[in-house]
């Protein structure tokens, strides 16, 4: 499909940053129009592949932000957006929307920025645009706090409130041991642009394609019209390594074995995908919909390969309403199958932040109660008998 890519906060615009890269490399052409938007004048500055005046400041004449972020304040994230709405505004109207079939905003949702602004600038293309609009979304890991996870717990009931569907990243699951944060983030949005830009960019060539069995960009949609909230599993094999260094990265971490005839491998790359760690954790039966999506040279997908493949997602979901469809790309040297579950249920994670939250929540007020307190007898002496000069 096509799509405006928005990416909101540090986390929101870095992955919006690895889908662009790994689109270029790809050759792929999903994201017709990028921008980010941030209260961080430096975080806007590390992107590198989003043009410079698809870069948004907002808040720097707020008292809170002035151009260094909203410290992790979710009602400031929020403000400033509300605030700034106009020059928000002034920025889509550059952007030809009527171009693109959806629109995704990319965000974490543990920070301040991200989880407060994005709903708002949401809820304004909701307004703004007939289009859909999907949020695509990072959850805190446990490890981070209780205050991250909070602000996770408010903005996902505002992100899927507000959006078509909302596509869930679990930083929980995604954590590597061993690695320092800024390495685990960077392979962690390799992974996730590899998985949601292989998805979503089904179907968009350069011409048009006499594929019997290709993906459309109204299948995807179909399978997102849910309103819920989705899990992304993707398994890949290289089938004509060109020695590209920069791609291979995209995918080291999910090579599979070749199998002998293209049906079976196919098959067998479905199953991995759905067994593999998926974007969000979750119990696959108890997805609505389903969408495979079969990219890589046209010699290699196979007819039969993917109806078998849908008929045993069939099963596994319990649901007829899986659609399947190839995206046949002719110089691809990988194999790659990624799998949609659309309106999960069943989500562990989901229920563990929200009860961190309340947790954290419950604690925040009873230090508010008792702070005042703890200060005024901090200050005045036992008996009482100094007085303030003013
Ligand atoms: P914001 O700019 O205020 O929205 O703040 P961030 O986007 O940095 O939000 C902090 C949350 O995002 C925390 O839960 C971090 O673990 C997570 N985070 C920050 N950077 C990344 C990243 O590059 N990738 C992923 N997956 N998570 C990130």
């Amino acid at each position: 499909m096509k799509l405006g890519t928005i990416g909101v906060g540090n986390a929101g615009s870095k992955i919006v940053d690895k889908m662009v890269e790994f689109e270029s490399l790809t050759n792929r052409k999903l994201c017709r129009h990028v921008m980010v938007i941030n209260t961080a004048r430096t975080d806007l500055t590390k992107p590198d592949h989003i043009p410079e005046n698809r870069r948004v400041l907002i808040g720097d004449t707020h008292q809170k932000a002035k151009g260094h972020g909203v410290g992790g304040d979710v009602d400031v994230g929020a403000e400033v957006a509300k605030n700034d709405m106009d020059e928000i505004r002034r920025a889509f109207d550059d952007v030809d929307i009527h171009e693109v079939d959806a629109i995704l905003v990319c965000a974490s949702l543990g920070g301040g920025t991200g989880s407060g602004a994005a709903p708002v600038v949401i809820k304004e293309l909701q307004k703004m645009y007939d289009e859909p609009v999907y949020g695509l979304g990072v959850l805190p890991g446990k490890y981070e706090g209780g205050r991250p996870a909070l602000n996770a717990a408010r903005s996902l009931q505002s992100f899927v409130n507000n959006t078509d569907n909302f596509i869930a990243f679990d930083n929980d699951a995604w954590r590597s041991k061993g690695q320092t944060v800024g390495e685990g983030y960077e392979g962690m949005n390799r992974e996730l642009a590899t998985r949601i830009v292989t998805l979503l960019g089904a179907g968009e060539y350069d011409e048009a394609t006499t594929a019997e069995n290709a993906m459309d960009s109204s299948d995807i949609i179909r399978t997102l019209d849910t309103n819920g909230i989705s899990s992304i599993g993707y398994a890949s094999t290289t089938v004509n390594n060109n020695g590209d260094g920069l791609l291979n990265r995209f995918r080291e971490e999910h090579e599979i074995e070749d199998t002998t005839n293209s049906a079976a491998k196919i098959n067998g790359l479905v199953r991995r995908a759905v067994n593999s760690r998926l974007t969000l954790p979750c119990e696959v039966s108890s997805a609505d919909r389903a969408l495979i999506v079969l990219s890589g040279p046209p010699s290699e997908l196979s007819r039969k390969g993917l109806e078998s493949a849908r008929e045993w997602i069939e099963k596994e979901v319990d649901t007829v309403e899986v659609l399947a469809g190839d995206d046949p790309r002719e110089n691809a040297s990988a194999l790659s199958a990624v799998v949609l579950l659309s309106n999960v249920t069943e989500t562990p994670r989901i229920k563990a932040i929200q009860e961190q939250a309340v947790e954290a929540q419950e604690k925040i007020a009873e230090q508010e109660a008792v702070r005042e307190e703890e200060i005024a007898n901090l200050i005045k002496d036992k008996d009482g008998k100094i007085d303030p000069v003013i």
